[in-house]
């Protein structure tokens, strides 16, 4: 949120460092502009803003199925106690929901209107039914009263200060890579996901939470170039020069088959589309972690 600060914003930034890392912000800690709270959204907090974004909640299958009952209770109590704020305060609020509302799509490329397959009971649903019912008591302080709200459904998103232990899988692909470590596809690696860099991302979130108080979204943010998990590994191992050889493991259970965000709504109403390939952004991540590796982090 670098750009929030540049344009003299006053930051507020809560984390309670679950998966967070105090690294990532070592640069903003003298900014006179920029407090750090260690908080959990699921706990209520009385604090004079006026725009919120409300981005908590482990978003790796690794993370979020640790302690799966905590996660359904930071996006829904999370969701409840920021809203909250946000009634009290008339700040603007944007929630931070995810292309797993789609679970494993029927309809592709996933278009807003689409209202998903997912599994209610499986090991992804802590995550999933969670952001839904996020999406839903967003839409009901609107109706009820009268929130200004904006939802923004992110597709898989990756970059530097991604965390080494992420679990996700251009962290884990990357690292592999770089250590000479086999590259472990889960399943055939034949599923397809669409990777967004994170500098995109943060426009297009940015965009969105400055755009009119009648766009409320839900909005897809994320790349439309789709790969197949297999292609992935083919670019890092050529972009790293790697030796790493491609192993199988099993695929978990509820892995979506494929993903691929429609962004038409994002390109009318935000004049927004991601501007980054995926091999240029692959090379930034790889240089990042490269970086870690030297300097023994991880
Ligand atoms: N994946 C993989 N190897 C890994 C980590 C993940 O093949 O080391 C696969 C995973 O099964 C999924 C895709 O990569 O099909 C994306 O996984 P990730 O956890 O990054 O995100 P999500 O499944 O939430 O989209």
């Amino acid at each position: 949120m670098v750009g929030l600060l540049a344009e003299g914003n006053e930051v507020l930034c809560l984390d309670n460092f679950f998966t967070g890392d105090k690294r990532n912000i070592r640069h903003l800690l003298d900014n006179p502009r920029f407090e750090l709270i260690r908080h959990d959204v699921t706990l209520p907090i009385f604090l004079e803003v006026d725009r919120i974004f409300n981005l908590a909640c482990p978003a790796s299958p690794v993370h979020y199925q640790f302690d799966p009952v905590q996660t359904v209770k930071t996006s829904v109590h999370g969701a409840i106690n920021m809203l909250g704020l946000a009634r009290r305060t008339k700040a603007r609020i944007l929630q931070a929901s995810t292309s797993e509302v789609y679970g494993d799509p029927d309809v592709h490329p996933q278009v807003e209107g689409y209202w998903g397959n997912v599994n209610t009971i499986g090991p992804r649903a802590c995550y999933d039914e969670g952001k839904r019912c996020a999406e839903t008591l967003f839409m009901d302080y609107h109706r009820q009263h009268g929130v200004e709200i904006k939802i923004i459904r992110i597709f898989n998103t990756y970059g530097p200060r991604m965390h080494p232990n992420d679990g996700r899988v251009v962290s884990n692909f990357v690292l592999q890579a770089l250590r000479g470590e086999d590259i472990t596809l889960f399943g055939e690696g034949e599923q397809t996901r669409s990777f967004c860099y994170c500098d995109d991302l943060l426009e297009g979130m940015c965009r969105l939470m400055n755009s009119p108080a009648e766009i409320t979204g839900p909005i897809n943010i994320g790349n439309p170039g789709e790969f197949t998990i297999r292609e992935l590994a083919e670019m890092v191992i050529e972009l790293t020069g790697a030796k790493s050889k491609l192993v199988h493991r099993p695929l978990p259970q509820d892995d979506p088959r494929r993903r691929r965000p429609d962004i038409t709504q994002a390109q009318k109403l935000l004049g927004w589309q991601p501007v980054t390939p995926l091999r240029e952004g692959l090379k930034r991540t790889i240089a990042y972690f490269e970086g870690l590796l030297r300097e023994g982090v991880c």
